[in-house]
């Protein structure tokens, strides 16, 4: 075992920590106030290969590792992390559909999402299944050669502004996670339309969206895999995108730490810089720690996934570990900052508020916290 980064891994970071520095820091704070989604910067992330990440080459992927692809994702959060999540939906659907569309389908869509020409979302969610995903009742009713969804999908990340649709829709009436099955709906297709634009805490320049199926007609081409196998496909894109959102959450902790440690060591008070004083050592000490730790198990995590070793329960860990701790870190860097943290003149606000998302999507921390359990326990009636 080492701990050491390999120079193609340090390469990796190092060319993702330089764009992110150039191309995203500098506009973090005006995206968040105007509700900017960057597209623009989405097509020079697919410059750099980081749109087809999980994509084989000869499907214009740069097929990195999952360690690989958490080093770039902790790098782009760093600067802000909407972007960072946007490019993680887009990754996850463009990976499921390398690994369970057939030929046609990747030769259809594969390569246009891994070159940046398209991207992607993912729907699952809707008002009444978040939690309970398995219980969606979004129809796909098979009439010919086609589906015809009907019903509402919610809470899109992308939504509006992608192209490709990942969409899990019941084929077979009922609540069993077996009746569910997996499509790919095109943003111009009649009877797909966008409900309301969620207005969030944070996370603003990552659109939230609505998804509307009035008697929308896909080809059964659009299909991916077999007729209910779609909550399978879920689950597994969800395990890769569990890793991204723990890598994400170390990238926001370490830049409001960053943050926390520079001021801190400036700000004089009682004649002496705050950091001089015990209690904030102490508290910069455990963020210090427990973003370290986070790191190690993400890592970990990440590792399971490539090398396909029970990574179910190490993702859920790795998410639930990790934004937990970015939760606890950047409301202690506010802390840090004393007033100065409560305003917009420092980034540490716009991360506290980023960051409370992680630990509800990609499944709550709580139902990380029953997958973990299941995995140790056993499913227990
Ligand atoms: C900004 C944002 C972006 C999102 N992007 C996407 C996306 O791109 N695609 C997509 O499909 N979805 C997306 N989601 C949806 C997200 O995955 C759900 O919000 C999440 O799964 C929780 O579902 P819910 O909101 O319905 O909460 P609920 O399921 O109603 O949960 C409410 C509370 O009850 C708790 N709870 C529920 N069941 C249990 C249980 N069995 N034991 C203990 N506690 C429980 C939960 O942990 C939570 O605290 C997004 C959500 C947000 C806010």
């Amino acid at each position: 075992m080492q701990f050491d980064l390999n120079e193609e891994q340090s390469d990796i970071r190092d060319m993702v920590r330089r764009f992110t520095e150039q191309e995203i820091t500098p506009h973090a704070e005006s995206w968040d106030e105007n509700y900017h989604f960057p597209r623009e910067v989405y097509t020079k992330m697919a410059g750099l290969g980081l749109m087809g990440m999980t994509t084989p080459e000869e499907y214009g992927g740069s097929m990195l590792s999952r360690l690989e692809g958490a080093l770039v994702y902790e790098e782009l959060a760093k600067g802000e992390m909407a972007t960072a999540v946007g490019l993680s939906v887009h990754n996850m659907i463009t990976g499921s559909l390398a690994r369970f569309g057939n030929e046609e389908q990747r030769q259809r869509w594969v390569a246009r999402l891994a070159m940046g020409e398209l991207l992607g979302a993912f729907s699952l969610s809707e008002s009444g299944a978040g939690s309970d995903a398995a219980s969606l009742q979004c129809r796909a009713e098979l009439q010919n050669d086609s589906y015809v969804l009907n019903g509402n999908k919610l809470w899109v990340t992308n939504g509006g502004e992608a192209d490709i649709y990942l969409v899990m829709a019941r084929s077979k009436p009922g609540k069993a996670a077996g009746g569910i099955s997996c499509f790919v709906v095109e943003k111009d297709t009649p009877g797909f339309s966008f409900g309301k634009t969620e207005r969030k805490m944070g996370l603003h320049s990552s659109p939230t969206r609505e998804l509307i199926f009035d008697n929308c007609a896909i080809p059964i081409t659009n299909r991916i895999g077999e007729e209910g196998q779609g909550f399978k496909i879920a689950l597994s894109s969800l395990d890769g995108g569990r890793v991204n959102i723990g890598a994400i959450a170390v990238g926001v902790a370490q830049a409001a730490f960053d943050t926390a440690r520079q001021y801190a060591r400036q700000r004089q008070q009682f004649g002496r810089p705050i950091a001089a004083f015990q209690g904030l050592q102490f508290l910069l000490a455990d963020m210090a720690m427990k973003i370290e730790a986070s790191r190690l198990l993400v890592y970990e995590a990440a590792y399971k996934l490539d090398t396909e070793q029970n990574a179910r329960m190490y993702a859920a860990m790795a998410k639930c570990f990790a934004t937990d701790t970015a939760m606890e870190v950047t409301t202690n860097a506010v802390q840090v900052l004393g007033g100065a943290g409560y305003v917009r003149d420092y980034p540490v606000e716009r991360m506290m508020r980023d960051v409370k998302v992680a630990q509800i999507f990609e499944g709550t921390n709580q139902i990380q916290r029953i997958v973990i359990a299941r995995a140790l326990l056993g499913d227990l009636k």
